[in-house]
């Protein structure tokens, strides 16, 4: 390790020279305070930025050991750091330098969530952040005076404001760390009391708008309370006791007239699979880590899914037990997402009226009668939802304005009324009663057979023009190869730091295709890997910090396989 001293030297020496000359100052220096680590010197102004890492001893830096001393503590911290060197970013950096991305600093971004990341680490040892910096130029030429101004005084007051504890808002870390643990717990306690869900009292559901993941403002949103039918009481270790509505095992029905907050309250569930942070309003939103949302998603591909529960018949005696598709339809591809989830473990199922097919979750006793059922291929979700329960203990929470049908199938009924979440089953069962369907139903005595697929290297390439190629394109789309697999309707996917991790952990499971495990095998094997080794084990760098992962769940990764339009299986 050099000094400091020894780098603001070679700066000096290299002012003026072409870009190139920036290639002297890799490697490692002692800062006193701590130990910056220049891993990578970008090629020229206009390329991707260079990576650093500064590291700070604990004797310094001075963490408290409770804060990270078990594994849901360490993630919310070095997550919570992450944040506060992000904000020292935007008040230090002076950012416009010269030429390209001259003088940007950078950290991974955060969302709402509380997600297992690359881009802080902290031990017993020390704390690290993992950074991007764009070294400065005019042109081609080096700004010496204006880099040694980014690594002598930007980079130490940053890591002075956002990386020692002496600086930091002790009470805040306190509550982003055991709100973590609560939430955790949460998660934890619905598995022991037979609920999917929990919703807290309280809770601010709605966000500020479609594209702004942020909390309504409290004066304008209604706070969920739970009604009295549903409420549960759980002790939290650290706040304590809190209530709210606790949805057991079973099929739910969410009901209520349009614009009533019916999808609100089901998006709220949907992402409670992962925890949030103080203030997002559904830091008391929980749900079963294997909640999956399912949604219609026309023109997706499908590889060899075993559709038959669902779909039986089809013209041409075109194969729904091995089914593939270049451009499914509506019911053909929720079917196909329902079958995928269920290979991979799904526990619960969230669906929402207004991203489903009509024809795959309805078929009334008028449209029985005039389309018997060998002319129908559908087997309609509300036949299999109970069996799905009986056979496989799977659960469903459903949103469905539209049909009365479901009473007949429902454990029970909440109705959304002005935003307030009422217990209606009763009343639902009283018109089952008085208004009887009449129709068929179509399940059979059985929900029917989930059958693992075994992935095949073939078409599983990530190379382009003789090159590894995997990049995300935002949260939405991931570079494979020469494939672009789209995920924009892939719905529990947060961050575009987990659809960066996703692409290469798609190589890494890559390597474990054997023509004996199955798909759900290998992707359970990579995560367990991450669990021991960090999301690190993924970097494709050589030297270089993997700072920009955030950590998929296992439906998400399968997800990406799904949806290369590349994938083979049998
Ligand atoms: P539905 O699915 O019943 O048609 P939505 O859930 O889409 O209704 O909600 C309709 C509108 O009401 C949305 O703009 C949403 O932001 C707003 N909204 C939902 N819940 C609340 C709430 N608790 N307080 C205030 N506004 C809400
Ligand atoms: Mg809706």
């Amino acid at each position: 390790m050099k000094s400091k001293d020894y780098l603001g030297s070679t700066l000096k020496r290299i002012e003026g020279k072409g870009y190139k000359a920036y290639k002297d100052i890799q490697g490692s220096y002692d800062f006193k305070e701590f130990q910056l680590y220049m891993d990578y010197v970008q090629g020229d102004p206009f390329a991707s930025p260079s990576r650093l890492r500064v590291r700070v001893p604990q004797k310094r830096a001075q963490f408290p050991k409770s804060f990270f001393s078990s594994r849901v503590r360490r993630i919310a911290l070095e997550d919570y750091l992450t944040r506060e060197f992000g904000e020292a970013i935007s008040r230090v950096a002076k950012r416009s330098r010269g030429t390209g991305m001259s003088g940007i600093i950078y950290i991974d971004n955060c969302g709402q969530e509380i997600l297992e990341r690359t881009s802080m680490v902290v031990t017993m040892e020390y704390v690290e952040a993992r950074i991007s910096l764009g070294l400065p130029a005019q042109g081609r030429r080096v700004l010496a005076k204006e880099a040694a101004d980014m690594f002598f005084k930007e980079i130490p007051l940053m890591v002075k404001e956002a990386m020692l504890y002496e600086n930091l808002d002790s009470e805040r870390i306190r509550n982003h760390v055991e709100g973590n643990e609560d939430q955790e717990f949460l998660r934890q306690e619905l598995l022991k009391r037979g609920l999917v869900c929990f919703v807290g009292d309280g809770s601010i559901l709605p966000r500020k708008s479609g594209v702004i993941d942020l909390p309504m403002d409290r004066e304008t949103a209604t706070p969920f309370s739970s009604p009295r039918e549903l409420q549960v009481e759980v002790d939290l270790p650290n706040v304590g006791r809190v209530k709210g509505m606790g949805i057991p095992a079973g099929i739910t029905l969410i009901v209520g007239g349009g614009y009533h907050g019916k999808s609100t309250l089901l998006r709220a569930v949907e992402r409670g699979v992962y925890n949030h942070i103080p203030g997002d309003g559904r830091e008391r939103v929980v749900a079963l880590e294997d909640a999956v949302k399912i949604r219609a998603e026309d023109k997706r591909r499908v590889e060899k899914v075993n559709i038959s529960p669902f779909i039986n018949n089809l013209p041409f005696l075109k194969d729904t037990v091995g089914f593939s598709t270049e451009e499914a339809s509506g019911s053909t591809s929720q079917a196909a997402n329902i079958m995928e989830s269920l290979e991979m473990g799904a526990r619960l199922f969230l669906l929402d009226e207004d991203t489903s097919a009509t024809n795959f979750m309805i078929r009334d006793v008028r449209m029985q009668s005039l389309v018997s059922r060998d002319k129908e291929p559908i087997t309609p979700f509300i036949d299999k939802v109970k069996l799905l329960k009986k056979d496989l203990d799977v659960s469903t929470i459903m949103v469905l304005g539209g049909s009365g049908d479901y009473f007949d199938v429902a454990d029970r009924v909440i109705m959304m009324d002005q935003y307030q979440a009422r217990d209606v089953t009763s009343k639902a069962r009283e018109i089952t009663e008085q208004y009887r369907t009449e129709r068929i139903e179509e399940g059979g005595g059985e929900f029917g057979q989930i059958i693992h697929r075994i992935p095949l290297k073939k078409g599983l390439d990530p190379t382009r023009k003789g090159k590894t190629k995997i990049s995300a394109r935002g949260l939405y789309s991931l570079q494979f190869g020469r494939q672009e697999i789209d995920l924009s309707l892939v719905e529990q996917l947060v961050q575009a730091s987990q659809t960066r991790a996703i692409g290469d952990i798609m190589l890494f499971c890559g390597h474990l295709i054997d023509g004996k495990k199955t798909l759900r095998e290998i992707i359970e094997i990579t995560l367990q890997q991450i669990e021991i080794q960090g999301l690190d084990l993924l970097s494709p760098y050589r030297g270089q910090h993997p700072g920009e992962y955030a950590l998929p769940r296992k439906y998400e990764i399968a997800a990406a396989f799904n949806r290369l339009r590349t994938f083979h299986a049998f």
